[in-house]
């Protein structure tokens, strides 16, 4: 079996092959001005699900992630604190790199940022201006000009006819914006002259101080590391315009070569209960605030690769509940096969690892959905359906390891083995406690406890979350 994706590009389901000697899957990476959410967590986890299903094909991956260090809300907030961009971003990136660790996603085998790969951008766009498909306006900024590219829109199907493509004039001002509305389309910025707002960070180029554009940075990066023209593009779907179609823009046009990328992946949005995220409704969840909350990172793994990722997710606080009883049924299932296997956990803790063999396997209907556009859900479901028959059997463990690994998901983790599955009467008081303990409150963090013990159930802390276990 061949994994197989949706192509956005394509609009059909189509099987993943490497062009060349590794399969180059590139992802746009966080803009590193404070902590991830779990929307961007829902993308960046259907990508590390994508490439641990290849590499459980046998295919060798070449995983690229940027890190977007500079740009409007990264200038805007270190200036706020008074301290460098450089020493800004450095703080946020340890954190989405500490977050990730959590998650138990795959570093990417690359992780360039954009400020140290400001002169493959200014050669992109000198390129650009070279072949008549930019122009330098006269605020210092170059643009790209969308007339000039026939092929413009084609990844978001974007109507050209009814676009009403304006050019820049001399004042150039209201074009400087990285993110727009389809009904604004006009031609964008690959580089930004300078402005009294940047404060010092600008860089030197042939149109005067200045700092790149965002899209024209993961044009540069990806071809920087994967070549020209390379197998996999992903991202979140509200990435898919203005910035992937930029992105195609910029890159088949400077380099004459098409296409840039084969395969583009595109993950959906998600919902928390219900809701659209936002700051005003105060769901915008990071990790920390999930597992203050007492819910493990393996837990939150789970609820989030759980559904497809071409649907719509409704985060829900149930979901991660029904995360947690199915991770204990994996290690119920696991815990009694390694007994009668006569196995121990550090044993079977190195089958998780692509390699083993699963069609033929207890696993074959797992595999086969995960093949098919990474259905997760089905998968899961499959699993469920196998785990009657894991048995004792070397090959089966095996099997159970590597689909383990496509996921992600470790059953041994602390957190899913460990702790055991209290009524929702007795985890919403424990809870409840843990945020009394946070906010310093201790007599009624007692007084919750007290309540806890007397309903049977112990409450252990725990760093950054507690776990219950039967008194
Ligand atoms: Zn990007």
């Amino acid at each position: 079996m061949k994994p197989s994706i949706h192509n956005t590009l394509s609009r059909r389901k189509e099987e993943l092959a490497p062009s060349g000697e590794f399969f180059g899957m590139y992802c746009c990476g966080p803009t590193v001005y404070g902590p991830a959410h779990i929307g961007n967590f829902r993308t960046f986890l259907a990508q590390d699900v994508l490439r641990r299903v290849l590499e459980c094909s046998g295919i060798k991956v070449k995983h690229v992630r940027n890190i977007t260090d500079v740009d409007d809300k990264t200038i805007r907030e270190s200036r706020k604190l008074g301290v460098s961009l450089s020493e800004f971003t450095k703080k946020w990136t340890e954190k989405f790199h500490a977050d990730c660790e959590k998650l138990n996603m795959l570093p990417p085998s690359v992780e360039p940022r954009a400020t140290e790969h400001i002169a493959e951008q200014l050669e992109m766009v000198s390129k650009l201006v070279e072949n008549g498909h930019a122009y330098a306006a006269g605020d210092g900024s170059v643009y790209f000009k969308i007339s000039s590219d026939p092929d413009y829109g084609k990844l978001s199907g974007l109507d050209r006819r009814s676009l009403a493509t304006q050019s820049v004039n001399s004042a150039g001002e209201a074009n400087l914006a990285d993110e727009y509305e389809r009904e604004s389309v006009s031609d964008f910025a690959l580089w930004k002259g300078r402005k009294s707002e940047d404060g010092d960070n600008f860089w030197k180029s042939p149109w005067g101080e200045g700092r790149p554009g965002w899209h024209i940075e993961c044009s540069a990066m990806s071809t920087k590391y994967l070549g020209p023209t390379f197998d996999l593009h992903g991202g979140g779907v509200d990435l898919c315009f203005p910035h992937h179609e930029n992105e195609i823009a910029q890159s088949e046009c400077s380099t004459g070569l098409k296409p840039y990328v084969k395969y583009w992946f595109h993950s959906a949005h998600l919902m928390v209960e219900g809701a659209k995220m936002s700051k005003s409704l105060g769901n915008l969840y990071t990790l920390d605030d999930l597992i203050s909350k007492g819910y493990s990172a393996q837990q939150i793994r789970y609820a989030l690769i759980a559904g497809h990722y071409r649907q719509q997710l409704n985060f829900t606080f149930k979901g991660l509940d029904d995360a947690k009883s199915a991770l204990s049924k994996l290690s119920k299932a696991l815990a009694s096969a390694l007994e009668k296997a006569g196995m121990t956990e550090v044993g079977f803790k190195k089958l998780i690892m692509p390699g083993a063999k699963l069609e033929g396997t207890i696993f074959e209907g797992a595999w086969g959905a995960l093949c098919d556009d990474v259905n997760v859900p089905k998968a899961l479901g499959e699993i469920f359906a196998a785990l009657p028959k894991l048995g004792d059997s070397g090959e089966n463990l095996a099997a159970f390891g590597a689909i383990l690994y496509a996921l992600g998901l470790d059953p041994l983790a602390c957190g899913a083995a460990e702790a055991e599955e209290a009524p929702e009467e007795i985890a919403e008081l424990a809870r409840q406690r843990w945020e009394a303990k946070k906010a310093k409150n201790f007599a009624l963090a007692d007084e919750l406890r007290g309540k806890i013990s007397a309903l049977g159930w112990t409450v252990l802390d725990a760093k950054d979350g507690f776990s219950l276990k039967k008194a």
